[in-house]
């Protein structure tokens, strides 16, 4: 058992529960950060549109209204301050037909009445001189200029070293299996780490957040998941569009976008499936939503570079439901962003959807009103740390910078990936930084390492090695994405020192 009582622990390490533990780590709260998983980002954070919503989308009045708008202001100076890529591209919602035209009036209405700023319809021959790929059946857009991009999974990577350097705990590979409060209003968790104590949890858990609060006998919530599917073409499409392009949104969502990501790939979805029994947790691809994703996103783009499809993914949105007074599910239709009613001390963050991502830095500022008024006492870190450095990147370095990275450390000057010019130097950064990679994904995601147009086939054995080498553990005991994903099986060829070994034994 740990013998320390945290202040705050929070439940889940993707974009809601990392950006709460930093701005957490602005005071002297002892805190603790905890996942499932063997790193961050491995839930709904990690595979998602990446847009950062302009904010005209979610119903005025709600907190994923006004959360959304914060969110969306605040990213740019984040994006600095953390050293993770944004860019402000803007974003265009398509209208085919006059019913189109009409919801755009819609959106403009209720974007202004959130609060976003430059909104406004641009007619057809506007459009085209943004767009020159555009299908010639849009016959106006809603533009929203303060829409952007961002890499979710950097962005997670980067709240969460930024805690971490700031006095946050990290544990990984730390699932909650049950939570009890104790007479003196603390609570206790039993976790695969073993047991935790707290004075105040945050559950963040994502699709798992409607458990969490059943464990601590909190709100009575259902999550539901709705799978979105993907897929993904080569950077050297990266001129297709030039803006996030929506369709005007349906009952299931925003509908199929078009975008371009930070690292210059297109992406093309997602889809809304509700998901059945069957589908739990079903993060794979069918051919049937491929289709159907390009079919819908003809309307917006006729000609799509099919053959540059690098790679099609899956990512699952946590919808939250509540019982009616006819015990029916019902949609809750917003975020839960509380303390709850009845267990003192235990804040929900849960049903965090659609705009969540864009939405967190704004849901961690209230989350620490809401726990202070709740009693949290803190005062002010006063060492803390605004800018975190993150990782060089070799490939976006001039050639002066290039030549004394290598001169300082020869091991940028191997190139690993070749198709993203990822050097040994940025892995092997990318592994003993504050919160380091331990599997092939985590190496993917903090360098970009295997997300080229080869999607790892080349280099991830080597990959495979350097995480070896680093770690200090077997190369048969690395895996791909943590649990039993192995990389290799067992050995088919002996090495030089294991003949050598053997050998010495016999003799
Ligand atoms: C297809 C799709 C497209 C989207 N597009 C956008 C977009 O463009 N813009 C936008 O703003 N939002 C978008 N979203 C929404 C956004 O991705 C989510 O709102 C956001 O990622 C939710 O983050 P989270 O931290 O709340 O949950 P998660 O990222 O799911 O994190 C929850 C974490 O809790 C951990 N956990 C669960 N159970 C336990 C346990 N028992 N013990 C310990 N840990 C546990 C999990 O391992 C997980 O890491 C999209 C979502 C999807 C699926």
């Amino acid at each position: 058992m740990n013998n320390t009582t945290y202040d705050v622990i929070i439940i889940g390490a993707g974009i809601s529960g990392t950006c709460i533990a930093r701005e957490l780590s602005k005071t002297n709260a002892k805190v603790c950060l905890i996942d499932k998983e063997d790193d961050v980002s491995c839930g709904s954070s990690k595979a998602n549109s990446g847009i950062v919503h302009a904010g005209y989308d979610a119903k005025s009045g709600t907190l994923m209204a006004k959360y959304n708008v914060r969110g969306a202001e605040l990213y740019p100076s984040l994006s600095k301050k953390l050293n993770f890529d944004y860019k402000n591209i803007g974003s265009l919602v398509l209208a085919f037909d006059e019913d189109g035209v009409k919801k755009l009036d819609e959106l403009l209405l209720r974007g202004k009445k959130n609060g976003v700023k430059g909104l406004r319809i641009v007619e057809q021959e506007e459009l085209r001189s943004m767009e020159k790929n555009i299908n010639e059946n849009a016959v106006a857009a809603l533009y929203a200029p303060s829409a952007g991009i961002i890499s979710p999974y950097q962005s997670t990577w980067a709240f969460a070293e930024s805690a971490v350097i700031n006095g946050t705990t990290f544990l990984r590979s730390t699932m909650v299996h049950s939570i009890s409060k104790n007479e003196d209003g603390t609570f206790t968790l039993q976790t695969s780490s073993g047991i935790l104590q707290t004075k105040f949890i945050v559950n963040a858990a994502g699709l798992a957040a409607d458990k969490i609060s059943k464990m601590a006998g909190a709100r009575d919530f259902t999550i539901l998941q709705r799978r979105g599917e993907y897929c993904l073409l080569d950077n050297k499409c990266e001129n297709l569009v030039n803006h996030v392009l929506f369709q005007t949104p349906g009952p299931l969502g925003k509908g199929v976008l078009i975008t371009q990501t930070v690292d210059g790939n297109i992406l093309i979805g997602p889809s809304a499936d509700d998901a059945t029994n069957e589908t739990l947790d079903y993060t794979g691809t069918t051919s049937a939503s491929q289709s159907a994703i390009l079919q819908s996103a003809v309307r917006s783009v006729t000609d799509i570079p099919k053959r540059n499809i690098i790679n099609s993914f899956a990512g699952i949105r946590a919808i939250a439901y509540q019982k009616n007074a006819e015990q029916k599910l019902e949609p809750v239709n917003d975020f839960i962003v509380e303390e709850d009613k009845n267990v003192k001390g235990f804040v929900n963050v849960a049903g965090i959807c659609s705009p969540g991502l864009t939405s967190a830095p704004a849901i961690a500022e209230d989350v620490v009103v809401i726990l202070k008024k709740a009693g949290l006492k803190t005062e002010q870190n006063k060492s803390f740390i605004e800018e975190r450095k993150g990782i060089l990147s070799f490939k976006h370095s001039d050639k002066k910078e290039k030549l004394s990275l290598i001169k300082q450390n020869p091991l940028y000057g191997q190139i690993i990936c070749r198709c993203e010019m990822i050097t040994e130097g940025e892995i092997v950064a990318s592994i003993h930084s504050p919160i380091g990679a331990v599997d092939l994904d985590g190496v993917k995601r903090r360098t970009r390492a295997g997300m080229g147009r080869c999607q790892s086939g080349f280099c991830s054995p080597r990959v495979t090695e350097i995480l070896s080498r680093e770690l200090g553990v077997p190369m048969i005991d690395i895996t791909k994405r943590g649990g039993t994903s192995y990389v290799l099986d067992s050995k088919t060829r002996a090495t030089v020192e294991d003949i050598i070994i053997k050998k010495t034994t016999q003799e």
